[in-house]
């Protein structure tokens, strides 16, 4: 029995997309934001997950300028992985960048995570620990709830906590209306809603392959009636 690694991965488009970016002026909070809304609507236009991006910048002290770090989409249904927020990319490669479980310790200055969308109550969580000087947001949750996303529930006092306990300076509201436009983008396209409960969709026929009480594989079980209506309808 062995169990799978779990791997969290950009989408294959996302190096050369980078690249096109490579003379861009990141020295404002809208340039940045622009940056992040682009690998949303990226995401969306190639099929490769849910609408949100972010993006860690840090500066580069040789030059004074403000530089891309680690890019981030949202992965969930593609990496199978509730995880796989775009923040939760974002920092996930910066850290794996430098070999670091926080970006701060790492040695990086002003490390500002830009964000589409408010976090969620789980990407809340995950910045406190990340190390992050900075978190730069785009719409609300209000924005990503009336497409059909659950936001979760955060502390009603998260920006008191984010910028009196934890010292990270917080901007909200910057483009909105262009990451409105990739949600409804998302939404006219039919994109997945992937909140927990499945919001009623029809759930697989699975069957457990077991070894006494411990599970080692969970198999789809083709369903036999559509498979006896699919053989009736080819006769
Ligand atoms: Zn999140």
């Amino acid at each position: 029995m062995q169990y799978p690694h779990v791997d969290l991965r950009l989408p294959d488009w996302m190096d050369e997309f980078v690249e096109k970016y490579r003379a861009t002026d990141f020295s404002t909070d809208e340039a940045m934001m622009r940056f992040a809304i682009a690998l949303g609507a990226e995401n969306v236009k190639q099929g490769t997950g849910g609408p949100f991006g972010a993006a860690i910048f840090v500066l580069d002290p040789s030059d004074g300028k403000t530089k891309l770090l680690a890019p981030g989409v949202n992965r969930v249904v593609p990496d199978h992985n509730s995880e796989a927020h775009a923040e939760t990319m974002a920092q996930g490669v910066g850290q794996q960048m430098t070999d670091s479980y926080s970006l701060l310790q790492a040695g990086l200055q002003k490390v500002t995570l830009v964000t589409s969308c408010e976090p969620c109550a789980k990407c809340m969580g995950s910045i406190e620990w990340a190390g992050i000087n900075r978190v730069v947001i785009g719409a609300t949750k209000d924005h990503a709830e009336s497409i059909g996303f659950n936001e979760g529930n955060k502390p009603p006092n998260w920006r008191e906590y984010l910028r009196n306990t934890l010292k990270i300076d917080l901007r909200e509201g910057v483009c909105v209306d262009e990451v409105a436009a990739v949600f409804e983008e998302y939404k006219r396209k039919d994109g997945i809603i992937y909140n927990g409960d499945g919001m009623g969709l029809p759930r697989p026929k699975i069957r457990l392959e077991t070894n006494g009480s411990l599970i080692s594989r969970v198999v789809p079980v083709a369903d036999t009636a559509v498979l006896a209506q699919s053989a009736a309808n080819t006769k």
